[in-house]
């Protein structure tokens, strides 16, 4: 199913983002996850595509899975670093063979070591180039990338969004968001998108923080900004696992309110292949009647 088709559907959607374990315990354990939330009915899932394609077969594989085996409605991530045309026609042939209708459109980061984002001779410079191609040549439902504390790279706050439009312009039926812990960043690129007249769904990009290096290390690499008196209170219960998980369940279900109560059309949770804070935060919203399964 297109996913454009579930979020222009009455209620908000979720749906959870995974990415491919490095061997096959990992990938055993991933899917001990997926079953555990695919009870939550989500209205699809998410895989990523690793840096420079490393895990393009992986990919493909586990979306099969997910979509064939489980029944679940898969988008694959994929991206332009160190590919051809020629090569990304192949793995969205690979995608389409494996009755995919959703594809997320990125041009990724540079590789490891490299500090700058380098084109491949016959590959694409933007998100929007690959949007374009994919959209000529086959009929997924394309999503975009988009960024509430605007892109690292980005010279501007306009430039990103003038950068987002093309993006749009191009294709992308719906975007999904960078994580971010603060509401009114991504209220504001809303707004700006709708000053513009660009009116696709905004999905808000959210992850619950169950390790406080790991998010540092995470909002370093993206940008994103941990508000302080969040640090603060997770600084002081570092060391205490189901603490610091306590504390960004908390967080992330209290902005999933404040979004849904906003009306943001859908949350994607970055699960970072694990099931239970996200979990607890689906139980608690829906329990407030504030997310229905589709
Ligand atoms: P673009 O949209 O191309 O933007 C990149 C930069 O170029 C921005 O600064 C933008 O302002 C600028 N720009 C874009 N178009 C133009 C233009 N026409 N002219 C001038 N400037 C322009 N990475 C992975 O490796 N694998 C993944 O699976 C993955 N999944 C992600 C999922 C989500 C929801 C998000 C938000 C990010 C994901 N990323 C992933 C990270 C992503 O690859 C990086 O953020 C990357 O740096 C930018 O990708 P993009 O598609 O947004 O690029």
């Amino acid at each position: 199913m297109k996913i454009i088709d579930q979020l222009n559907g009455n209620a908000p959607v979720f749906s959870f983002e995974f990415f491919p374990p490095k061997n096959a315990d990992g990938v055993a354990r991933l899917f001990e996850s997926i079953e555990d939330l695919k009870s939550y009915q989500p209205a699809y899932v998410s895989v990523t595509y690793g840096a420079g394609g490393s895990t393009r077969g992986l990919t493909v594989e586990l979306v099969n899975r997910i979509q064939n085996e489980l029944g679940l409605n898969a988008m694959a991530h994929l991206t332009c670093v160190g590919a051809t045309s020629q090569e990304l026609d192949d793995v969205i042939g690979d995608f389409q063979n494996a009755g995919l209708e959703n594809l997320l459109a990125l041009r990724g980061d540079p590789p490891q070591g490299e500090e700058q984002f380098k084109t491949t001779e016959g590959g694409f410079a933007h998100a929007s180039e690959l949007v374009s191609f994919i959209k000529k040549k086959y009929d997924f439902c394309i999503a975009g990338a988009c960024y509430p504390e605007v892109h690292p790279e980005a010279v501007d706050a306009e430039a990103d969004m003038d950068a987002l439009i093309k993006k749009v312009e191009a294709g992308a039926e719906f975007l999904i968001t960078q994580l971010f812990f603060q509401s009114e960043d991504y209220f504001r690129l809303v707004e700006r998108l709708r000053a513009r007249n660009v009116d696709v769904p905004v999905v808000a990009g959210i992850m619950p923080i169950t390790n406080v290096a790991q998010v540092k290390r995470f909002t370093e690499m993206c940008g994103a900004k941990i508000p302080s008196a969040l640090l603060q209170e997770l600084e002081a219960a570092e060391g205490d696992t189901e603490a610091v998980r306590e504390i960004g369940v908390r967080y992330a279900t209290q902005q999933c309110r404040q979004l849904l109560a906003g009306g943001c059309p859908g949350i994607h949770f970055y699960t970072l292949n694990r099931s239970k804070a996200t979990r607890q935060i689906l139980e608690t919203l829906r329990d407030e009647e504030r997310l229905t399964p589709v």
